[in-house]
This record gives C-alpha cells, structure tokens and sequence, in this order.
C-alpha cells in the first residue's frame, strides 16, 4: 500500500513534515527527534552530505562548508558553492526534502512517494516551478503546491469548523513575509486576498543587528562579509540569540568575536535591548505595513472589519513584530498554535483534501493567484505604436483554479508571426514586470491588420501558469511549454541533476545525532582557556575513538564521559536545539 501524502513546509531557515493519521495532522521527527529541520546543507570533510542541526553546527565553524537560506534564491540563475561543489538553488532544497522524505519513511516505516510543498503567497511562476523540481528531483511527487498562509488557515479551519470570521494571516518567517485576508464561514475557507514581500524575514532583522554592531567600529556589514566571514558568521549567531532572548527577557548581551572571528576574555558585550531593537528595525517595520495594506485594500476589508490576526512564522515571536501588529489592528493576535508548526500541519490537512479523507469532508478551501498575471502589447498614440506596455489576462486576487481568455489583433498589414510574451506583475509597462517566458504564433494568414489571435491562461491550483493561442482564422493552436528563463531547469537538465544528486553519498542517518555533538564540541574548543580546552580535547579524542571502536558500549562510556566533561566545564548542550532558546 502506498504511504500517505506527507505535507512539507520548505522553510527558509527550517523545514518540517506532517502526515494526516486519525487525530487529524501530526508532525514527523527527524533523526535528532526533533521537528523542525534547519534548512541548512553541509558538506564534511569526508565529502558527505549533511543536513539539518548538525550542518547548522558546522556552518559556524566552517561557513564555506555549508549553505543556507538558499530558499531566496529559488529561482533565480544563482549557485552556491559548498565546499568544493557548486549546487543550484534547486538541488540544494532537493537535499533538504529528501532528508525530509527519509525522516516520513523511517517514521511511518513505509516508503513515501508522494508529498504536498507549501511555498510563501508571494513566492512566482518561477519560484513555484523551482519548487516543484526540488521535489522531483528529491524523488517525491509533488501533488500540489500550496500558498503558506493558506496551510496555516487551513490548520485553523480544521480545528474550529463551525467559524464565520474574517481572519488575516501574518506570516513572518525567516526569509519571507506573507500576508493573507481570508472568509471562514461554515467550513468554507475562502482566500480573499493576499500580498507579501519575498525578500523580508527574520534574517533581516538579525542582519540590522549584526550591521549595527559593525557600525559601531565604523565597518560596513557588506565589507566584513568579504574581509571577515568567520566573523562575521560568529557574530550572526549571538545576534541570533540574543533576537531571541529579547522575546522573554527583554534585554540581551552580545559578545563580539575578535578580527580572527574567535572569542576571547576581551571580547567587547554589546548590550542589546528591546527599545532599541526596536529602533534599529524601523526601516523594517515600514516594509511591512505596505503589503498589509495592500491586502487589505484588495481584499475590501478594513483594519478594524478583522475578527482575527493570526501570527505565522518564527519572527512572529517577536515582542517588537507583536507590538507593531496590535497597534495596527488594535487586538490582540492568535497563537493558538505553535507559530513553527502550523504551516506543516495544514500541508497535511491539504493532503487529507486530495485523498478525501473523511474526517475533512465539510471543508472548502479556495485560493487565489497573488499576482496579476498578462501579455505585452502595443499601443498607438497619434500615428506611433509604442511596444512593451503589459496587458492583464488574470488580476491578481482571482479565485483559482481559473481560465481566462482574451482575444488580441495584429498591428501590421500582413503579420504572419506575432510574439506572445508573457508577464507577472502589477507594473503598467512590462519591464517593470517579471518575465515568464514567450510563445512564437506563427503561420498567420496574409491579410490586414487585425486578425484576431485568441489567448487562453490557465492558472491551476498549484498557482502554474499555462498560455495557448489560436489564430482564429486558422484555428492553429499553440500552447506555451514557456521558452525556459533562469528559474527552471530543461528536462535534461533536471535529469542530469537527479543524477549528480544520486549520487551524493549522505552522512549516515543514525551517525547524525553524534556528528552534531561532535560539531557542537568542536566549536566550544575554540571558545575554552587553554587549561579546559585540553580537558574538552582529550574527551572529544576519547569519544572519536568510542565512535571508531565499533564496540557499542565502549562507545556510550565515552559519550557519556563527555556529557560529564561538557557539564564540568559549565557548557550546556541541549540536545533538542541550539539556538531555539
Ligand atoms: P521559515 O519559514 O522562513 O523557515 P521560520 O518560520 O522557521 O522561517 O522562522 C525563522 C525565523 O524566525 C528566523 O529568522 C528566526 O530568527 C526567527 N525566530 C525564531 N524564534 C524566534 C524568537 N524567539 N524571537 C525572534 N525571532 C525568532
Ligand atoms: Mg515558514
């Protein structure tokens, strides 16, 4: 029998899984117990494949050795290199779900096959497309891509059936900003209107930390990247902390690494607290009442029509993010579920949707296309035709899945080709837009101008697009196989890369959870005075060899022996999460 639909939130900073069993959606751990997996890749020495906490342990001592938050780039013609390897964007989040797929596996002890992807509202044809590749090329059939605020309210709806409210959703994650506007009214989830911002998140917020204590010195954020990473790396992640610390104690310490990136007894304290966090953050804060408003606005709803404000995303956990959002709609926000989880979780209600199950059979979900979506054309002024303005076919908001047709003409005596291109956006002139690909209609019959070329958009659950022309005259058809811009691969492409990705070996599952704490260990070395640094070293060898032994109890002596050594020398090391604190 095949194993059920698993529902995955491919995060920017984490990722997580979820199936649908009889108590409704359940989360799945991964091979550290835990359920949230960072979304960070890593490459060992040894040249094997690590994903997860222990390539986020990796990624402060050896940045070069590890990528992350390769989700902004989805899309784009960007590659990133670990170690010695170049990876797309899209190979990279193929790692990442296949990691995820395995975790569903092992947990459910059947082979998944099959897998609902949710991606941010905001997120375009090309990101979308990207999307759906990594999943393929991770070996999952991807059933349906959906809008992450969506799966959030899907999770919200699933739980309080009997609803009839007006809800936004606020969704702050680590690289991404979604909002939508949304109707529940007796099972009926209907989205009304959403906006976003694809290149806002937490991250931001931790780099108007790290660039402020830079400023400081005098140092601009973007130059101590190139001249300092390891520095620069070590500095984002006490920025990171004490972000988070500032959600429950108000106030946060942080230590700056000296130029060679490694703490000492004269590392300078930055003090760190919530007013001017605050103020640091401002600029941020500005972004984000634009697509807020603009969903509203959209959506015909005013601020204080709202019933709910649910908060998404781990930035959500913000006291700043918090206080701005009761301020704006004067109420206070829902938490009613885990900010982190919630999106996976309506993954697998939407997956529970596709198979029918019973349990979600009152319920009713639509989503609309978050962009418009059109054609360029010309346009006459006096005796000059002016090309490059965009025409819209679907506006954006439309209720999908949804087919729309228009019909346009030739500008020219005698046309016998027209060049369809196709365009995302709200700009009037289509350079301003995003470019979706082309269609050459060609074979148009001589004759005056004004022959008519139907054109058909098809925008399908999944929020792909798919264009078709017909010379009317002729009756020729065309369909839009678009003309393959940086987003997504050829198929040979795709199958050269599923190929290359096969053959990555990756670090053993069940080796994990030591690699991580070896990494961990590795890390506080350099952070230890010279007497304790040989008392953690001589601990570190002795678990190495445990580990090498292959003798299962001389292994778990030495493990705990550095538990104890790790304890002595006053180091915490929570085995559920570095930095969730
Ligand atoms: P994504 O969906 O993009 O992976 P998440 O929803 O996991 O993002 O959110 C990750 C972001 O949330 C990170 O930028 C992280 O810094 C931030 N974050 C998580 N917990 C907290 C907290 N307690 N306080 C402030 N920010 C937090
Ligand atoms: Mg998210």
């Amino acid at each position: 029998m095949a194993g059920p639909i698993i529902g995955i939130d491919l995060g920017t900073t984490h990722s997580l899984c979820a199936f649908f069993n009889d108590d409704g959606p359940v989360l799945i751990p991964n091979a550290h117990g835990e359920f949230l997996t960072p979304s960070v890749v890593g490459v060992t020495d040894e040249e094997s494949i690590l994903i997860g906490a222990a390539a986020r342990e990796l990624r402060v001592t050896q940045p070069e050795q590890t990528a992350s938050c390769f989700k902004r780039y989805m899309g784009t013609d960007r590659r990133l290199t670990v170690g010695k390897t170049t990876f797309t964007p899209i190979e990279l989040s193929s790692l990442v779900l296949k990691s995820l797929k395995n975790d569903a596996s092992e947990f459910l002890k059947q082979e998944i096959t099959d897998a609902v992807i949710t991606v941010p509202a905001y997120f375009n044809d090309n990101q979308r497309k990207a999307t759906k590749q990594a999943g393929e090329m991770a070996g999952l059939k991807v059933r349906r891509i959906i809008n992450e605020p969506t799966a959030a309210a899907l999770t919200y709806g699933f739980h309080d059936r009997e609803a009839e409210k007006n809800l936004i959703v606020i969704d702050l994650g680590g690289g991404t900003f979604d909002v939508t506007v949304m109707e529940v009214f007796e099972g009926t989830l209907e989205i009304i209107s959403t906006a976003g911002e694809s290149m806002l998140g937490g991250e931001d917020f931790t780099d108007r930390i790290v660039a402020t204590v830079f400023q400081k010195e005098g140092i601009q954020l973007e130059t101590a990247e190139l001249k300092q990473p390891l520095r620069v790396a070590r500095l984002r992640q006490e920025c990171e902390v004490a972000k988070r610390t500032l959600a429950t104690a108000g106030h946060a310490s942080i230590r700056v690494p000296n130029a060679a990136g490694e703490f000492d007894a004269e590392s300078i304290k930055f003090k760190l607290t919530g007013d001017n966090f605050a103020a640091v953050c401002k600029p941020l804060f500005e972004r984000l009442k634009k697509p807020i408003g603009k969903a509203l606005r959209d959506g015909k709803i005013a601020p204080d029509q709202i019933d709910e404000v649910i908060l998404v995303g781990g930035s959500t956990r913000m006291t700043a993010l918090q206080d701005f959002v009761k301020e704006y709609f004067e109420q206070e926000p829902q938490f009613s579920f885990d900010p982190d989880q919630v999106v996976a979780l309506g993954a697998a209600v939407q997956a529970a949707l596709i198979v029918d199950d019973k349990a979600v059979d009152d319920m009713v979900m639509t989503d609309v296309c978050p962009f418009t979506l059109g054609v360029e054309i010309a346009k006459q002024f006096g005796n000059r035709i002016d090309g490059g303005y965009f025409q819209p076919v679907i506006h954006r908001n439309t209720t999908i899945p949804v087919s729309k047709e228009e019909v346009f003409h030739t500008i020219a005596p005698n046309q016998q080709e027209v060049q369809l291109r196709v365009f995302q956006g709200e700009a009037r002139k289509i350079d301003d837009n995003l470019d979706l690909g082309e269609l050459t209609i060609d074979g148009i019959p001589p004759g005056p101008a004004g022959q008519e070329i139907q054109v058909r958009f098809t925008y399908d659950l999944n929020g792909i697009l798919e264009v078709e022309a017909i010379i009317s005259q002729t009756g020729k058809r065309f369909s839009l196989v678009l003309t393959q811009h940086a987003a997504s691969l050829t198929e040979s492409e795709v199958a050269e890369a599923v190929d290359r990705m096969q053959n990555l070996k990756f670090y053993p599952r069940d080796d994990l959870e030591n690699k991580k704490l070896l990494l961990f260990c590795e890390r506080m070395v350099g952070e230890m005075s010279p007497m304790d640094r040989e008392t953690l070293e001589s601990a570190i060898d002795a678990f190495i060899s445990g580990m090498e032994s292959g003798d299962e109890e001389t292994f778990e002596r030495m493990k705990k022996g550095l538990f104890i050594t790790l304890s002595a020398l006053g180091i915490e090391y929570d085995e559920q999460d570095q930095t969730e604190k």
